[in-house]
């Protein structure tokens, strides 16, 4: 069998699907139990608590996620947005409206506009800002988020980027100007499948993309998100991948706080379709399973969901929603905007969802750091 620890213990290397499949797919019901009795798990108790043989246990999973999700987090929810600026990208990637090839309208904001914006979500109440682009640095690079940066950071408590990746240095300097945390999705750890559906582009480079959370936190972001693209690969193996990436990145940047995405694959342009389904007692499974291998990773849970099912997760798993979101670069000020990356389906607005948060007896925070702590940095 192989040594997956001692193997993330010396580098992060994308991890062999072949491997990880087997030891998913021997795991037995004996696996799980002695999984769920455990107060520390290794990755083989997460590889049993991804298995088809956890399935049947997903009610004690919910029980054991919900416990540790409320010492840890309290009954505290983070609602944030995102902003999309730029709907340019450099990339061939198959399963995105974004992606090089479509004909869609695209558009990049200009920092006036990106500003206004901002400023449009700050009056309807958000206070942690998650910037979106697609991939064209040519379009928009370091210069204009270090720009714009520099003039929301007095108004939000948090900035956060997702866009290209970038080296460390550009990750200092976006720290310095006001960034806080990187989001960057592997999308799949799957080899093979990266390839297939990463066509052209730099995000062809497989491996480059895979080191670029570790090269954020090494910058010093505050925050660094992972995540995985449900509907490409086996989910039970990215859940797998992923909390390997995550004890990596634990041992190497244990000062750097972690997050996991979960997006599963929404109706976009290009109109391609999931190459394995994930149904949502699967991803119910996967939130439970990475909460208990990692009690203090923050999980997030976006429009990307129905209402009904984000509802019914709060509690279980999940410590940040994103809402009343919008995917194309404009579409706060215009919601006839057209050029969107995906569909989303949650549509409520922010106080919408924060009145369902409450009415189960959580908080839906608006703020939960402040700049203050940056500029001591
Ligand atoms: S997934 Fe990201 S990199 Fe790929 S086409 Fe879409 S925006 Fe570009």
């Amino acid at each position: 069998m192989p040594d997956f620890e001692a193997n993330s213990l010396i580098d992060f290397k994308a991890p062999d699907f072949r491997e990880i499949t087997d030891l998913v797919y021997r795991c037995n019901s004996a696996d799980v139990d002695s999984a769920l009795s455990k107060e520390r798990r290794s990755i083989r108790d997460l590889a049993a608590l991804l298995s088809p043989a956890a399935a049947e246990q997903l009610p004690a999973m919910a029980a054991r996620a919900a416990e540790l999700t409320a010492l840890r987090f309290g009954r505290a929810i983070q609602i944030y947005a995102p902003l999309y600026l730029s709907s340019f990208c450099a990339n061939h990637c198959r399963y995105c409206g974004f992606s090089a090839e479509n004909k869609i309208e695209r558009r990049v904001l200009t920092i006036d506009e990106a500003e206004r914006e901002a400023l449009l979500l700050a009056e309807r109440g958000f206070n942690h800002l998650l910037l979106v682009s697609g991939e064209a640095p040519a379009k928009m690079g370091v210069e204009y988020l270090e720009e714009l940066v520099g003039r929301l950071r007095a108004r939000f408590a948090s900035i956060s980027i997702e866009i290209q990746p970038l080296g460390e240095a550009d990750y200092r300097r976006l720290f310095k100007s006001g960034v806080t945390s990187v989001a960057v999705y592997q999308e799949t750890y799957d080899r093979d499948i990266y390839e297939k559906v990463h066509l052209a582009g730099p995000k062809s480079d497989m491996i480059y993309r895979l080191a670029t959370p570790a090269r954020a936190a090494a910058a010093g972001m505050r925050e660094v998100g992972l995540g995985a693209l449900l509907g490409l690969s086996d989910w039970r193996c990215e859940g797998v991948s992923l909390g390997l990436h995550l004890a990596w990145l634990r041992r190497h940047y244990w000062q750097t706080a972690l997050t996991v995405s979960f997006p599963r694959m929404r109706p976009a342009a290009g109109d391609f379709e999931p190459m394995v389904s994930v149904g949502e007692s699967d991803l119910a499974q996967l939130l439970f399973a990475l909460r208990i291998f990692d009690h203090d990773v923050g999980l997030l849970l976006s429009t990307r969901e129905e209402a009904r099912f984000r509802n019914g997760m709060i509690g279980l798993g999940p410590t940040r929603y994103s809402a009343g979101s919008c995917t194309a670069p404009g579409g706060y000020s215009n919601p006839d905007q057209q050029g969107e990356q995906f569909a989303i389906d949650d549509q409520r607005t922010i106080d919408e969802v924060c009145r369902d948060i409450r009415a189960r007896g959580f908080d839906p925070v608006r703020k939960d750091w402040d700049t203050v702590f940056q500029q001591a940095v």
